[in-house]
């Protein structure tokens, strides 16, 4: 298999994990870690389930990946995420050695590696962590798109983003 028909093939395991998010009321962001061919490591948004702001796809499957490993070094693996990198998340694939990323869609909002800021260029532990974003961009955004319209309208609003209703006064 090219490089491209695997990335795409890691990148559709992503996604089926950002589903999972989804159907569980979370962000649906996904993520897997592969090394050497083999899946080492795989997770999704759980911010809202785990009541913690750090449960980040990539976050949770780094953990995973090193449990697995029974290690903290992800030396020479690939993570696939379906949306780019948060500033925390791209910290943490620094701090775990991870040698390639691969994110679906841009970041515009708090993207961390190169959309609005860069953690992983020229950084400072000297890490050479290659990033290519925009596979499957499309899928990954529109799962995104289909998630906040939904909040939008369970929550019965107009459709104003960022607006959650009126205050109860
Ligand atoms: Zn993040």
């Amino acid at each position: 298999m090219d490089q491209r028909a695997e990335d795409e093939k890691y990148m559709r395991m992503a996604l089926r994990e950002a589903e999972r998010a989804f159907d569980e009321g979370e962000i649906p962001i996904g993520c897997v870690i592969v090394k050497d061919g083999t899946v080492i490591g795989r997770g999704h948004n759980q911010v809202e389930m785990l009541k913690d702001a750090t449960a980040h796809a990539e976050i949770l499957s780094i953990g995973t990946a090193s449990g697995k490993l029974e290690n903290w070094r992800l030396d020479g693996a690939t993570l696939y995420v379906t949306l780019e990198p948060c500033p925390m998340c791209a910290g943490a694939i620094l701090n775990s050695r991870i040698a390639r990323v691969v994110y679906g869609s841009p970041d515009t909002r708090f993207g961390g590696c190169g959309t609005t800021v860069d953690v992983i260029s020229g950084n400072a532990l000297k890490r050479d962590v290659k990033v290519e974003g925009g596979l499957l961009a499309d899928e990954c955004l529109g799962l995104l798109k289909a998630f906040f319209q939904k909040m939008r309208l369970e929550k019965g609003d107009s459709g104003n983003k960022g607006d959650v209703g009126p205050k109860a006064s």
